[in-house]
């Protein structure tokens, strides 16, 4: 089931309004150059979204290329060591690519297409959503550019090697930290001066309206299937659903469908790194203030000044100042649950679900899986939680294998 193609959204679920508000987050604090693309964007999707052609294409693509729907998989031995509730995983790991990014890409590159540029840009932070963006432009044969930090260059160098095989130019980013938020200012910066033949594809539920509606719908897509694969092999919803949130993507995704439903508990799971003093974390739900960033209103990490903090995680996937402005709604409506999940823990549970299930996942989604586990011990064997399997481990490996030996020889 399409996300779009499903019924109409009930009153918890009718955000953003037409001026991109979630409550008082979101919007669109953008130069005046960029007003006119993000109307067309708007504009274009509109049309998208009730045109069965469009969602005929996308969803033919889901099925065939990306490999959905995904598992959503009973994780039998993992529930018995933690002693608790049953733990179900939604296996984005499974899809094209490795996570979820896929679902969004490939959806904005079907809008690209449609408003007839021939040119992508994108930032990337880890390099999952520049890989995502790559496979996508090399799907449609659009030009692709993607904008990386040098930092993040270095550190991420087998994705840098994919998106070049993909066809994609990776250009450095040497100012600020180098890293993903210097990388989303220029790109924007390119798009304001590329906007007739170029369409940005942000990769989170971030920026200025109508991108975190934009990306959350076609993330639906997990929810979706996952409420329908619950109903057919549980017999019912689930009691809890999790998930990690860095721009706050898959979560969003994983949420939205669920949203309208009371009795299902949401939990969103933030970087806690190794603390809670800023520069330490990622998580500007828990310890952040409304501020903008990125062209929206939203929860963000910021100094005294409103300077953006720098931001620490052990993933580099969640290490961002900001996080997507309907999460900051979810949390002012008390919808949503936030909480921490700091480096050690993640790295316990990325062991744990290896050993215990034969999965390696995401550092990212390790974070989401520790406050599962965590969660499941506390609650008696016949609840049911489901946690959203972000993304795989393979690019995780190597550096996590580097931490353990950095660990054992200072001890
Ligand atoms: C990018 C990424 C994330 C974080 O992004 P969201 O927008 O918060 O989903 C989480 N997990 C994986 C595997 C990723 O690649």
């Amino acid at each position: 089931m399409n996300p779009s193609t499903a019924s109409e959204p009930t009153a918890s679920q009718n955000v953003p309004d037409a001026s991109g508000r979630f409550g008082p987050f979101g919007g669109r604090y953008v130069p005046e150059t960029l007003t006119y693309a993000l109307d067309q964007l708007l504009a274009a999707y509109d049309a998208a979204r009730n045109d069965p052609t469009f969602q005929a294409e996308l969803d033919g693509l889901l099925t065939h290329y990306v490999g959905r729907p995904s598992p959503l998989y009973h994780a039998q031995r993992l529930s018995q060591q933690c002693g608790g509730a049953q733990i179900w995983l939604k296996r984005e790991d499974l899809n094209h690519t490795g996570a979820h990014k896929i679902n969004n890409t490939l959806g904005q590159a079907l809008l690209t297409r449609r408003m007839g540029k021939s040119r992508v840009i994108a930032e990337t932070g880890a390099g999952q959503h520049g890989v995502a963006t790559a496979t996508a432009c090399a799907r449609f044969g659009l030009e692709c550019v993607v904008y990386m930090g040098s930092e993040d260059i270095r550190r991420q160098s087998p994705n840098v090697t994919s998106m070049r095989m993909l066809g994609a130019e990776v250009r450095p980013v040497t100012t600020g930290s180098r890293t993903l938020r210097d990388a989303i200012n220029d790109a924007m910066r390119d798009w304001m001066s590329s906007v007739e033949s170029t369409h940005y594809i942000i990769g989170s539920v971030v920026g200025p309206h109508p991108f975190p509606r934009i990306v959350r719908d076609f993330q639906s897509v997990i929810g979706c299937e996952t409420r329908e694969q619950c109903l057919r092999q549980l017999g019912r919803l689930p009691d809890r659903v999790v998930a990690c949130v860095g721009g706050g993507s898959n979560a969003a995704g994983m949420f939205y469908p669920f949203v309208d439903v009371p009795q299902v508990k949401l939990i969103g799971v933030e970087a806690g790194g190794r603390g809670s003093q800023p520069g330490d974390h990622a998580s500007p739900l828990t310890y952040g203030d409304p501020g903008i960033l990125h062209g929206s209103y939203s929860y963000v990490m910021q100094d005294a000044d409103g300077q953006t903090c720098d931001v620490h995680s052990i993933s580099a996937g969640l290490d961002y100042p900001g996080v997507g402005p309907e999460h900051s709604y979810w949390k002012a409506t008390g919808r949503v649950q936030y909480t921490t999940c700091g480096d050690q823990a993640a790295l316990d549970a990325f062991d744990s679900l290896a050993r215990s299930e034969g999965i390696l996942a995401a550092l990212e989604s390790s974070h989401a899986i520790a406050h599962t586990m965590q969660l499941a011990a506390q609650l008696p064997p016949h609840e049911a939680v489901v946690v959203c399997l972000s993304g795989r481990g393979d690019k995780d490996a190597a550096e996590i294998a580097r931490l353990r030996d950095s660990i054992a020889s200072r001890t």
